[in-house]
This record gives structure tokens, sequence and C-alpha cells, in this order.
């Protein structure tokens, strides 16, 4: 037997059970990976409540780094001891995950198991907005919400080594500093930010906005970019943005609206690790720090998921079996 949080209702924290499961081997295609470090995304939370429905009862969880302890039949080019991450191993809030191989990547020696939990999700959600949704460059004004969140923080690194200008949104002081320590040139508060991110840009607008915040911020958004500008809604950490009216984009300067999912940016093992070996190439070489706001021992991921959704946190939260 080992341990992990078993989800039998759909409700709040208390629904996160810290219990003993069966020990299973790994199917055909698979690895067991030993957990190290468990990341926290917004997703667990809309699953928990039941926003996205799941089956139930559901081990929750997506985001892990660890080190292989078995391999399944067929799974060739790993090795018991190899150190692994993924984005996309479902049950990842327990102390042994039996995961898809396919949907792992090797970590590299000088990056560690914190690191690599830390930056899978946010991380590759960061590298496929800036480079597949909207390629950024140097003459680009970019707008990031939640500036100091975790894909807030990593998203304005990439977007400053690309040579942006990286305007950020923030809700407190202390977050301001921390946004503008990852490097944004502008940081606001969310009161009237279209506005001033007018007069930044000259009356023109931005080119694109990277916004995960959703209902609260969505329509400002739209005000805020320049003609032929590119909306693009990556989440939902306010609430769900309401029905639109498509006609109106026209009306505001033939804009682009898009809602993207990682899951569509690394569909392929090639792409995903494409994007990983570029996302741990910048970890490990110090260019692209990942910020590690809180750390959690496992039974308490009810209390790191109601940190996530209180707005208190910055940068990733982790779960330590
Ligand atoms: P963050 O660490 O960015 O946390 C969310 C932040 O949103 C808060 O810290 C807060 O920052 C801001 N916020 C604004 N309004 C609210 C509100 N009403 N309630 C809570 N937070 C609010 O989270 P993540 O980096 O993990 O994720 C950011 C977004 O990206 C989420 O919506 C998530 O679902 C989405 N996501 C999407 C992916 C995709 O592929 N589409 C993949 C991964 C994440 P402040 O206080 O400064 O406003």
């Amino acid at each position: 037997m080992s341990k992990a949080i078993v989800a039998s209702e759909y409700g709040g924290p208390e629904q996160l059970v810290y219990t003993e499961v069966e020990e299973t081997a790994p199917g055909p295609g698979e690895v067991r990976v030993k957990v190290a470090a468990i990341g926290v995304n917004f997703i667990e939370i809309y699953r928990r409540q039941g926003v996205y429905q799941v089956p139930l009862p559901n081990v929750p969880g997506e985001e892990f780094a660890g080190e292989v302890v078995a391999c399944g039949d067929g799974v060739n080019w790993l090795s018991v001891g190899d150190r692994v991450a993924t984005a996309k191993g479902a049950g990842a809030y327990a102390e042994f995950v039996n995961v898809d191989a396919l949907q792992t990547v090797r970590i590299p020696d000088d990056v560690t198991y914190e690191q690599a939990a830390g930056a899978m999700l946010q991380g590759l959600t960061a590298h496929y907005l800036c480079n597949s949704v909207f390629p950024v460059g140097p003459e680009h004004t970019v707008v990031i919400h939640a500036g100091a969140g975790g894909v807030g923080l990593l998203l304005t690194q990439m977007c400053k080594l690309k040579g942006a200008t990286v305007i950020t949104t923030v809700s407190t002081p202390e977050k301001e500093i921390l946004s503008r320590g990852a490097g944004a040139d502008h940081v606001l508060s969310y009161d009237d930010f279209e506005v001033k991110v007018r007069e930044l840009t000259a009356g023109v607008g931005a080119d694109v906005v990277f916004d995960g915040v959703g209902k609260s911020t969505f329509e400002q958004s739209l005000l805020s970019l320049r003609k032929r500008g590119w909306m693009v809604l990556f989440g939902a950490a306010s609430g769900l943005v309401p029905p639109f009216e498509l006609h109106r984009l026209n009306g505001l300067g033939s804009l682009v609206v898009t809602r993207p999912g990682l899951w569509d940016f690394t569909e392929t093992s090639d792409e995903l690790n494409w994007r990983t070996s570029e996302l741990f190439g910048l970890i490990g070489s110090g260019k692209l720090d990942v910020r590690i706001g809180g750390i959690y021992p496992l039974k308490d991921c009810g209390a790191a998921q109601e940190a996530l959704a209180g707005r208190g946190t910055t940068g990733k939260l982790l779960l330590i079996p």
C-alpha cells in the first residue's frame, strides 16, 4: 500500500482525503514513478468543485517529477532510476504514479525535481503562448495579466528574453515587486488598465493580451488592443467569460480572439520534447527563474488549493509526498 489523495465527491477542500491505496504495477507503455514533487494547478480546483467533471472517486493532479521505479512492457527508452517529469500524469497527488511513458520527459542533471515539477505545466504554457499562439518578438508590446502568478512570472521572463515590451497587471504592491523582478517594463493595477495601456502605447494599443484571469479582465483586455491585435484567453482565474457576440470584434478593430489549451500544443512526443528541452535549457542555464511560492506536505493539498484560489500566492505551489 502507498499514500494518495482521493476525492469521492465534488466540493470543498475537505473532499481531498489522504488515504492508503493499492500498489499496482505499470501497464504496457507505462512507467511507475516515485513522486518527488507535485505541482498544484487551477484545473485541480475546477475539477474538485465539479466545474469540470471527472470520474469519481478520483486521485487529483497531473503535474509531477520523480524517479522511475519500474517500466511496463514496451518501454525501452527509460530505465529504473531515470529522473522524469510530466504535465499529464493523471493521479499525481500520490506517493507513486503509473504514467504513460510517452507523456514523460527526462529531467537534465542541472534541473531539480522542484524546478521540473514547478515548470512543466506553467512553463510549457508560457512557452506555447509566446512561441506558437502569438510568436512574440522585439517589435511587440504584450500585456500579461496576473504578472506575479505562476504562468505570469514565466511568460514575462520569456517575452523579455525575446525583446518585447511587457506590461503586466497585479493586485498588490508585493506582487508588483515580483513582477518587476521578472522583467516587466510596466506594472499596472487592474483599475482602468486599458486606459493606461493606451497611454503607454501612444494611443495605439498592445499587440497581444495574454489573459488567464478571464471574466473580470476580458472586456478591458479587448479595449487594450491595437487594430488586428490578438486576445489570447488562456484561463479563468476570476471565472468563465460569458457568451460573446463575435460581430463586436469587427468594431473593435478586426481583433483575433483565441482560447488555447496546453494539450493541443504538446500533442506529439516531438512537440512535447521540443518545448521541454527549450524550457529546461532556459532553467538549467539560469535564464529562467522558477519561483516556488510555497511547499506543502501532500496531505495538506486542500490548504494549497485554497491558497491558490484565494489569490494570495505568487509563483508555483508544490506538494511533497
Ligand atoms: P496564478 O498563479 O496566476 O494564480 C491566479 C492569479 O490570478 C492570482 O494570483 C491573481 O493574481 C489572479 N486573479 C485575478 N482575479 C482573481 C480571482 N478572482 N480569483 C483568483 N485569482 C485571481 O495561476 P496559474 O499560473 O496556475 O494559472 C493562471 C491561469 O492560467 C489560470 O486561469 C489557469 O487555469 C490557466 N492555465 C491555462 C492553461 C492553458 O493551457 N490554457 C495551462 C495552465 C494554466 P493577482 O492577485 O495579481 O490578480
